[in-house]
């Protein structure tokens, strides 16, 4: 090792998944398959390239205030960021500072581990049982703050409002963060429960159900004071996180809610029947309700459906590692597109 590396700052970064150049189906990074909402392209057409010489507007007023109507809230109960995971990350940096392990699944969004370790935060990984369910016990024990996704990834699997909120009632004296990246195909968000706790704080994002991943926008909504505490930290870091295209585009997106139900549903229509076509196949799987499914076959390795299915120009995820080298997360597309995913396995399968 040089003398300079050594005070050199190393960390083990998240892997995302592939972005290939070539056009294949792709349903590995759980981006939604139809277009974003008509305004959007509208909104980015029309925009005036001039205006780019000049800033962003710092406090992202527009669109935070689109989201405050959006949601029934103040605008002063929500923060926006570069994708939620600018989003997590800033909120680890400003939440998680008590010096006690922060809590959250062994098997989950593994970029919590990523963020914990860069910002030297210490936590702890309670096991999800055998069927992939976070065990609400688990977070009752002293601790320095809890995130989770909800639904969790890669499972699927949504917990009720009861199962959140009894976990946020063991947790008064900690910050609770619900990841919602998923919720809009799922069932009622922890929003609902703002009003009755100060420390909860819920984080969402427009990658999976308002289809634009590429655009990179998610936020956060609680209490004022949360939202407070997560702005001065963003200001001591970048004040201009948002870009005049993504403000104007994600402004958009929010206004046309009819297009967003109309997708979101869509989506979860074409899931319901995958599950019907994975189990004819053989394969076994949580009961997501996420627009992915986290399968397993009995007879086959994961791995080699997935490299096959590579050959095919279907792209999924495959994991590896102790308790998901079986499994495969398959994003939700288009029918016309599960219906090639499902041509493919029937051919790998009985080859
Ligand atoms: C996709 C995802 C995110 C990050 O999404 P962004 O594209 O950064 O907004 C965060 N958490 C979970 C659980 C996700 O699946």
């Amino acid at each position: 090792m040089k003398k300079w590396e050594e005070n050199i700052r190393k960390v083990e970064p998240y892997v995302p998944g592939e972005q290939p150049q070539k056009k294949v189906i792709k349903l590995n990074t759980n981006e939604n398959p139809y277009p974003p909402a008509p305004g959007v392209a509208k909104a980015l057409n029309s925009m005036d390239t001039d205006e780019l010489r000049k800033y962003p507007d710092p406090t992202s007023e527009s669109l935070v205030c689109e989201m405050a109507k959006f949601y029934g809230v103040k605008k002063e109960q929500v923060f926006v960021g570069v994708g939620s995971d600018d989003v997590l990350a800033m909120s680890f940096l400003t939440f998680f500072n008590s010096g006690k392990p922060i809590l959250f699944p062994d098997l989950t969004y593994s970029f919590y581990k990523v963020w914990a370790e860069l910002f030297g935060i210490p936590y702890e990984c309670p096991k999800l049982d055998k069927d992939f369910r976070i065990q609400r016990q688990d977070y009752y024990k002293e601790n320095g703050g809890i995130i989770f996704p909800n639904p969790n990834a890669p499972t699927g699997i949504y917990e009720n409002l009861d199962f959140v909120e009894d976990i946020l009632k063991h947790n008064e004296d900690v910050i609770v963060i619900v990841d919602e990246a998923y919720i809009d195909f799922a069932g009622p968000s922890a929003v609902l429960l703002l009003e009755k706790y100060d420390n909860l704080l819920v984080v969402q994002t427009f990658s999976k159900a308002r289809s634009m991943a590429g655009m990179r926008i998610g936020y956060a909504i609680g209490n004022e004071r949360l939202i407070r505490y997560l702005n001065d930290v963003k200001y001591s870091f970048n004040s201009y996180t948002m870009s005049r295209a993504a403000l104007l585009a994600g402004v958009e997106s929010v206004r046309d809610r009819s297009y967003f139900e109309k997708t979101t549903e869509e989506i979860i229509k074409t899931r319901e029947w995958a599950k019907g076509e994975f189990l004819r196949l053989g394969f076994s799987f949580p009961d997501s309700k996420a627009n992915f499914l986290f399968v397993t076959h009995p007879d086959h390795e994961a791995k080699e459906i997935f490299e096959k299915l590579k050959e095919c120009d279907v792209y999924v995820r495959y994991f590896g590692g102790e308790r998901t080298g079986r499994y495969l997360r398959v994003s939700i597309g288009t029918k016309e597109e599960m219906e090639k995913l499902f041509d493919a396995l029937g051919r790998i399968l009985t080859r």
